[in-house]
């Protein structure tokens, strides 16, 4: 009993195009990787900074192709600050950032599960943690602290990064604005749902501070780097 050719022609036809779909998915799933997500960062930052933003993909064309997938190639999780916007800041347009915003940039549950989606439906490879100078959250969760007592939920997330910066040499909220973003960082590479994916090396966790009075975001050195 021989093949049927016709038979093994159309399994062989059926696999190919199986292949095809998997691997476009993969590619439209996966814009970029994280260190190419956070060098694009950082080059749409120093042109905000120097004056010379582009304002890419703010078009109809752009709009019209996005309007039935995204695929943005970071995830941002930033303060509510109307002076710290991510799309301006780092000079970026439609469907490129996936943004949450909370005031003190807290990785609450609510933070975690939506970025969570970001990285497993659309792609995202990178999280950058975005905190600011002269936060007011922050600021606000530094001079309650002596306070003790019950606070509302916002301080509560803030609270370890006050305490973790108590007694370092420096301005106390600026000290605490970065212990903060160095404690979100640590919280999202390890919450349940990514830290597999963090631990492959598949998805990148960062912590920037954007400098109110140059505009410029400064990158925090990836402690998981030296680990
Ligand atoms: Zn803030």
């Amino acid at each position: 009993m021989g093949k049927n050719p016709a038979l093994v022609g159309v399994v062989v036809m059926v696999l190919a195009i199986a292949g095809a779909a998997v691997a476009a998915s993969d590619h439209a799933g996966v814009s970029i990787n994280g260190v190419q997500a956070l060098q694009k960062l950082i080059d749409g930052n120093q042109r905000y900074v120097d004056g010379k933003a582009v304002c890419v993909n703010q078009t109809r064309d752009r709009r019209a192709e996005l309007a039935n997938g995204q695929h943005p190639f970071a995830a941002i999780l930033g303060c509510s600050d109307s002076r710290v916007p991510p799309e301006i800041v780092f000079d970026q347009g439609l469907g490129d950032l996936f943004v949450v915003r909370l005031a003190g940039n807290v990785a609450d549950p609510v933070a975690v599960d939506s970025i969570d989606y970001a990285v497993k439906n659309l792609g995202s490879r990178l999280i950058l943690v975005l905190g600011h100078d002269r936060c007011g959250a922050v600021t606000a969760a530094v001079n309650g602290h002596e306070g003790g007592g019950e606070v509302g939920p916002m301080l509560a997330e803030l609270r370890p990064a006050v305490a973790a910066s108590k007694g370092q040499p420096g301005d106390p909220v600026a000290n605490a604005i970065r212990e903060n973003v160095v404690l979100m960082v640590e919280k999202l590479r390890n919450s349940k749902p990514l830290h597999a994916m963090v631990r492959s090396g598949e998805l990148k966790v960062v912590g920037g501070i954007y400098r109110l009075d140059t505009g410029k975001v400064e990158i925090l050195p990836d402690q998981s780097a030296t680990q």
